[in-house]
């Protein structure tokens, strides 16, 4: 079946293999007669889903042994309050602000942190560039510091995570991933707990990765519901209350899709970089060199994953987006915050996805003309 090409921001594009293997499986898993949605979480056909799902994440993600793989519920949104619930105490929270989802990390914070003070901001730059690292004004005792190392919705990506140590804090670093987790390596000796939503890159909504290392639970607030107490949530396998069964089934369908992706001599998440590489080069570089569209972020923090760009004749966004639709090219308008157009191109985007919307924005450019 050919399927249009989907660019939705989240919930996003699953690779069609899982959907197939999912729909082949939804009425009897393995010869178990039951669908995954119908098992006990506790059962062993469920069990050895979920260690199966951690394990190639491990793997694929490199996880050292010290950082607990957590499957949660609750949303990117809702780790805004776990983190700080958790991981806060009595002492300082520093927040960078880069976009609309950092710009929301750091309000929910300040309902249950004792103090937050905004490190840097790229706000003055309308959230078109990211702050030097070296010019972070970092608190001294911070008990850790947030940043979103993909903004989703102005398109604006940390290339490379700040070495907080080096900066001369011992603060953990905080990072959202929600919306390039599994797109490239996570250099995990400069995190302390990255959490994302899983609808973005890693399979349905409804699931919320959480990777913590070791030394940071056990430090929750006396106000923190046990059921979004690390501690609680580590100690019991993800299990203290009912999993997002589903969820972890169709993620951990996506992990096996992601073990199996080659490119050149390159496998797993080192062949998605490489192929998120050139799918976002290819984009970018088209709307560089055009007059007809423009991306306003500044070259060293575009995002690979979400790229924001607009007609320079606004007016004719609506024949865009209809042309596109007739194409085959879905879901490209643009976050309401930001207007124009948005393409996602999360891992299951491949290179012929966008290669056919170059295709399409050339021939509108020219029709426009
Ligand atoms: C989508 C997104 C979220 C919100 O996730 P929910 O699951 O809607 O709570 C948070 N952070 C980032 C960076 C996102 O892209």
């Amino acid at each position: 079946m050919n399927r249009p090409y989907n660019f939705s921001a989240g919930p996003a594009a699953i690779p069609a293999e899982v959907l197939q293997q999912a729909a082949s499986e939804m009425l009897d898993w393995h010869g178990s007669g039951m669908g995954v949605m119908e098992m006990s979480h506790r059962g062993k056909e469920f069990l050895s889903i979920y260690e199966q799902a951690e394990a190639d994440l491990r793997e694929l993600l490199a996880v050292p042994q010290n950082f607990k793989i957590l499957f949660m519920q609750g949303g990117g949104l809702a780790e805004n309050a776990i983190v700080p619930l958790n991981l806060s105490r009595a002492a300082t929270v520093d927040v960078v602000v880069t976009g609309s989802w950092s710009q929301k990390s750091l309000k929910e914070a300040r309902k249950y942190a004792s103090e937050v003070h905004v490190a840097a901001s790229a706000e003055d730059s309308g959230f078109t560039t990211l702050p030097d690292p070296a010019s972070w004004q970092l608190s001294r005792g911070a008990s850790y510091l947030h940043l979103c190392s993909n903004e989703t919705i102005h398109g604006i990506e940390f290339h490379e995570l700040p070495d907080l140590r080096a900066l001369g804090s011992d603060a953990p670093l905080v990072i959202d991933f929600s919306s390039h987790v599994a797109s490239r390596p996570v250099d995990w000796s400069r995190v302390g707990l990255a959490f994302g939503g899983a609808q973005k890159n890693l399979g349905p909504a409804g699931l919320t990765l959480v990777v913590v290392r070791e030394d940071l639970l056990g430090h929750a607030l006396p106000a923190c519901p046990s059921a979004f107490d690390y501690k609680v949530v580590a100690d019991n396998q993800s299990m203290f209350n009912t999993p997002p069964t589903w969820g972890i089934y169709i993620a951990g369908l996506t992990f096996q899709w992601l073990k199996r992706q080659r490119e050149g001599e390159l496998s797993g998440i080192a062949a998605m970089e490489a192929r998120n590489v050139a799918k976002a080069r290819l984009l970018y570089n088209f709307i560089d060199q055009s007059q007809f569209y423009v991306n306003k972020v500044s070259p060293n923090a575009r995002s690979r994953m979400n790229i924001p760009f607009f007609l320079r004749d606004e007016s004719r966004n609506d024949a865009f987006l209809a042309g596109a639709k007739e194409c085959g090219l879905l879901q490209l308008k643009g976050h309401k915050s930001v207007g124009g157009m948005r393409a996602s191109l999360y891992n299951a985007m491949p290179l012929a996805g966008v290669e056919a919307l170059v295709a399409y924005m050339q021939e509108f450019e020219q029709r426009s003309a």
